[in-house]
């Protein structure tokens, strides 16, 4: 098994639709925050994510915030969204992600993780033997960690045909 291949790949979170959650019996998302539903440590959301997310609601699927990044961080956009969450979450090792479906009750099986990132979100998703969606990050973050990880993630990226780079 190649633990860097994500289940699948879309651009942007929003082009993720309730016929292809349906159709893969999907009951939860869980959502990676920086790079996936809002630009690096920003405030804002991704353009049409309200709806999407609306949409994802009324089709009784379940949603839980899953990020690396500190509690005020992931609070503050947990709380515009109403939604259960896990920071500091560790990904790619598989504490977080476990304690998020425990949050929700859902059987991992019937989950996806969503996330930009290679190295944590779709790694994170396989060590704990959960599908995923490997979406494009939203921005490029100036920090110098970022620049490596995105440059490291470029060939295995262009290997599974995901993104344009
Ligand atoms: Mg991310």
């Amino acid at each position: 098994m190649n633990f860097f291949k994500p289940s699948f790949y879309y651009e942007k979170v929003v082009d993720i639709g309730v016929p292809f959650l349906k159709t893969n019996n999907v009951e939860c998302i869980l959502l990676d925050i920086d790079g996936t539903i809002a630009p690096h440590d920003l405030p804002m959301l991704v353009s049409g994510f309200k709806p999407w997310f609306k949409g994802i609601l009324k089709n009784g699927i379940k949603m839980v915030l899953v990020s690396n990044n500190h509690k005020n961080r992931v609070k503050f956009i947990a709380e515009k969204l109403n939604l259960p969450f896990v920071y500091f979450s560790f990904k790619p090792l598989p504490l977080g992600i476990i304690r998020a479906l425990k949050i929700v009750s859902v059987d991992k099986s019937k989950s996806i993780m969503v996330g930009d990132q290679i190295f944590t979100d779709i790694l994170g998703a396989n060590v704990c033997g959960i599908r995923s969606v490997l979406v494009d990050p939203t921005n490029i973050k100036k920090g110098i960690m970022s620049k490596i990880k995105n440059w490291a993630e470029k060939p295995i990226r262009r290997n599974l045909g995901c993104g344009s780079n």
